[in-house]
C-alpha cells in the first residue's frame, strides 16, 4: 500500500540518521534498580529518571495513592468544569497554592493532567493577536508547541542573553508581554538567571512564565523550586511546576495571581476540553507535598546535593565533555548520535542505564548522555557510575588516538 510505503521509507531515513527512538518496557517500579524486558539476568543501575526525590515508588506516596482510590474511586468521570473537579484536587490546589505562595501575590493555583498539557494551557490563554511571546532558545518542547498554539508574534531569544531579550523587549510594541523560560535547562541541567529576568519583565511591563519542571521539590530550603531558590517575589510572575518529577506522581500546577488563575480557568481549552485527572493522583501528590515541604524533603535533597557533588568531582574525562551543572540533570556531551548510542550500549552492558538523547531533542552534534541522580541513590551507585564512565571513555580515547 503506498501510504505504508510512504511511512516505511520515513523510517528508513531516521535509521540512517541513527535516530530511531525505541520504548522500552520496565517491570518494576521507578526506581534506581530496574527490571527491564529484553535486558537478560540482572537488575539494572538506572540514571534516567526524574524522580529526583525517589518519591515515585515512596511507601507513604503509594498508600496514599490506594486511601485515594478507595475513598473517590478510580476516575473523576468528566472534565473540571462539569464535575469531575473533586475535593482531592480542591484540596491539593488550596496546599499548592500555599506552598509557592510567599513568591506571588494573592496565590491560587490550577492542577493539570500534564505539564505538556499546562504549558499549552498558559500559552494559549494568553497569546491573542496583540501579545509577544519572548522565548529562550532552549525551552522544553511544551513551550515551543504552546507558542505555536496561539496567534501570538512568538520570538526566540538566544540561551541566557538578557542583552538581546531587552532589546527585543525595549522594540516591541504588543500590548501584552510574555517572556517564557525554563528554569532548569532539561537537557544542560544549568539555571536560567531569573532575577534579571524578572527585572526586565518589570521594567517593560511585561509577565515572566516560568516551567520549574526540574526545580519544583528541589531548589529552595523547602523545596519550593526556583523561585524560593532565588528568592523572588512579584505579582508578575506565572509559575508552573510538574508534579511527576520530584513530586513522583504526574501531572502538574500554575500559580499566580488569583485573577490569572480564574482567566485559565475559563480560557485555557486544555484545562477546559480534557476529563480531570483520577482523584486518587491529587490525593497521592497531597502526601508529596507534606514530603517534600518536612523535615523529610529537606533531608532528600541535602543526601541528593551530595551525589551532584560526587558525581562532579570523580569524573576525569577528555574525550567527552562533562557540563557543569549544579542540578539533579547531570549530561556528558559525546557529540555523534551513534557515538553516544554506542557509549549508551556499552554502558549496558555493564548493568548502568543512562538514556542517550539526541537532536532534535538537543542541537545537531551535541548527543549525549543524560544522567540523572536521585535521592533513592547511594553513594555506592555513583561511584559504580563514575569508575564505569572513566573507564569506558579512557578506553574510546585509546581508540581515538590509534586511529
Ligand atoms: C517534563 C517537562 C515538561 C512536561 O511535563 P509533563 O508533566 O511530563 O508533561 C514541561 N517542561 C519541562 C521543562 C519538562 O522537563
Amino acid at each position: 500500500m503506498k501510504l505504508l510505503d510512504d511511512l516505511e521509507r520515513k523510517l528508513k531515513a531516521i535509521d540512517a540518521r541513527s535516530m530511531r527512538r525505541r520504548v522500552r518496557v520496565t517491570d518494576s517500579p521507578c526506581a534506581p534498580r530496574m527490571k527491564v524486558d529484553g535486558v537478560e539476568g540482572c537488575e539494572l543501575l538506572a540514571f534516567c529518571s526524574n524522580d529526583y526525590l525517589g518519591l515515585a515508588a515512596h511507601p507513604r506516596v503509594v498508600e496514599a495513592m490506594q486511601e485515594g482510590a478507595a475513598r473517590y474511586g478510580a476516575g473523576s468521570g468528566a472534565s473540571h468544569l462539569i464535575s469531575g473537579h473533586s475535593r482531592a484536587h480542591a484540596l491539593l490546589e488550596e496546599k499548592l497554592a500555599a506552598f509557592v505562595g510567599p513568591h506571588l501575590e494573592q496565590a491560587r493555583a490550577l492542577y493539570f493532567c500534564t505539564g505538556y498539557m499546562a504549558n499549552l494551557a498558559m500559552l494559549s490563554a494568553f497569546g491573542g493577536m496583540d501579545t509577544a511571546i519572548f522565548s529562550e532558545e532552549l525551552n522544553h518542547a511544551s513551550l515551543i508547541d504552546g507558542g505555536r498554539l496561539t496567534r501570538a508574534d512568538v520570538v526566540t531569544y538566544p540561551h541566557g542573553d538578557l542583552a538581546a531579550l531587552e532589546k527585543l523587549l525595549a522594540e516591541s510594541d504588543a500590548k501584552t508581554k510574555l517572556v517564557v523560560t525554563d528554569s532548569v535547562f532539561s537537557m544542560d541541567g544549568d539555571l536560567a538567571p531569573l532575577p534579571q529576568l524578572l527585572t526586565l519583565c518589570e521594567r517593560y511591563n511585561a509577565w515572566l512564565m516560568v516551567d520549574d519542571a526540574h526545580g519544583f521539590g528541589i531548589l529552595g530550603e523547602h523545596g519550593r523550586g526556583a523561585l524560593e531558590h532565588f528568592n523572588l517575589h512579584s505579582p508578575y510572575l506565572i509559575y508552573m511546576g510538574t508534579l511527576g518529577k520530584a513530586a513522583g506522581v504526574g501531572g502538574a500546577f500554575v500559580a499566580a495571581h488569583e485573577t490569572v488563575i480564574e482567566w485559565l480557568v475559563q480560557r485555557a481549552r486544555p484545562y477546559i476540553y480534557t476529563t480531570a485527572a483520577p482523584p486518587a493522583i491529587a490525593h497521592a501528590l497531597s502526601t508529596s507535598i507534606d514530603i517534600i515541604a518536612g523535615e523529610e524533603g529537606r533531608a532528600l535533597r541535602k543526601h541528593l546535593q551530595s551525589l551532584i557533588q560526587q558525581l562532579q568531582t570523580s569524573l576525569t574525562l577528555r574525550l567527552w565533555r562533562q557540563l557543569r551543572s549544579t542540578t539533579a540533570i547531570q549530561p556528558i556531551i559525546i557529540g555523534e548520535n551513534q557515538s553516544a548510542l554506542d557509549a549508551a550500549a556499552a554502558l549496558l552492558e555493564q548493568g548502568l542505564w543512562v538514556p542517550a538523547i539526541r537532536p532534535p531533542t538537543v542541537p545537531p552534534n551535541t548527543a549525549r548522555l543524560r544522567v540523572t541522580l536521585s535521592a533513592a541513590h547511594t553513594k555506592e551507585d555513583v561511584e559504580q557510575l563514575a569508575s564505569i564512565l572513566n573507564a569506558l571513555e579512557q578506553a574510546q580515547t585509546a581508540t581515538a588516538l590509534e586511529t
